[in-house]
C-alpha cells in the first residue's frame, strides 16, 4: 500500500471540530450571517426562514460553524500567492476570488474567506474550510498562471495551499 493511500486514511478521520451536527438544535438560526439550520444542513433560504416563523416555531440562537471559526480565528484553510501579478493584475484577481468564493458559498454556505491581506506582491487567504483554499489556488492558478503546493496538517484538519510564479 502506498504511503499517499495511508495519509489520506489517516486524514479522513480528522474532523472539522465546528461541524458537530448534535451540538445544534432544529431549527437554529445564526445571529452572525442569518444561516439557519434546519434538517440537518446550513441553509441560506429566506423561505423556509418565513415558513416556520409563520408556523410559529421557536428558533434557537446560535452562532454557525463559520461565524464560529471567524470568531475564534480557527482557519480549514491557508492560501498563500506569491507572484508579480498580485502586484500588477490586483483588480483581475479580486475579481476572480470573489466570484470563485460567492460560486462556492452558494453550494455550501459555510464556505467563507476570513481573511485576505494583499502585500507587495503576496497575497494571503484564510479561508473556513479545506475546499475553498484549494478551489480559489486552482482557479487563480489556471487563470493567471504559477506552480501550486499543497500541504496538509496530519494534527488538525488543515490545509495549506502556496501558490507560486
Ligand atoms: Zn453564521
Amino acid at each position: 500500500m502506498g504511503k499517499g493511500k495511508d495519509t489520506r486514511k489517516y486524514r479522513e478521520k480528522l474532523k472539522d471540530p465546528y461541524m458537530d451536527k448534535n451540538s445544534y438544535r432544529d431549527p437554529t438560526i445564526c445571529p452572525g450571517c442569518g444561516l439557519i439550520f434546519h434538517q440537518k444542513r446550513w441553509l441560506k433560504d429566506e423561505k423556509i426562514a418565513h415558513r416556520l416563523k409563520d408556523q410559529g416555531v421557536e428558533f434557537n440562537r446560535k452562532d454557525c460553524p463559520a461565524c464560529r471559526k471567524i470568531k475564534d480565528n480557527y482557519p480549514l484553510g491557508i492560501l498563500e500567492i506569491e507572484a508579480e501579478y498580485v502586484k500588477t493584475k490586483r483588480e483581475e484577481l479580486k475579481n476572480l476570488i470573489t466570484n470563485v468564493t460567492e460560486r462556492e458559498e452558494w453550494r455550501n454556505p459555510l464556505e467563507r474567506i476570513m481573511k485576505l491581506n494583499f502585500d507587495e506582491k503576496r497575497l494571503y487567504i484564510e479561508t473556513t474550510t479545506e475546499h475553498l483554499a484549494k478551489k480559489i489556488g486552482n482557479s487563480v492558478r489556471k487563470a493567471f498562471g504559477g506552480e501550486l503546493k499543497i500541504t496538509f496538517s496530519d494534527k488538525q484538519k488543515l490545509i495549506r495551499v502556496y501558490l507560486k510564479e
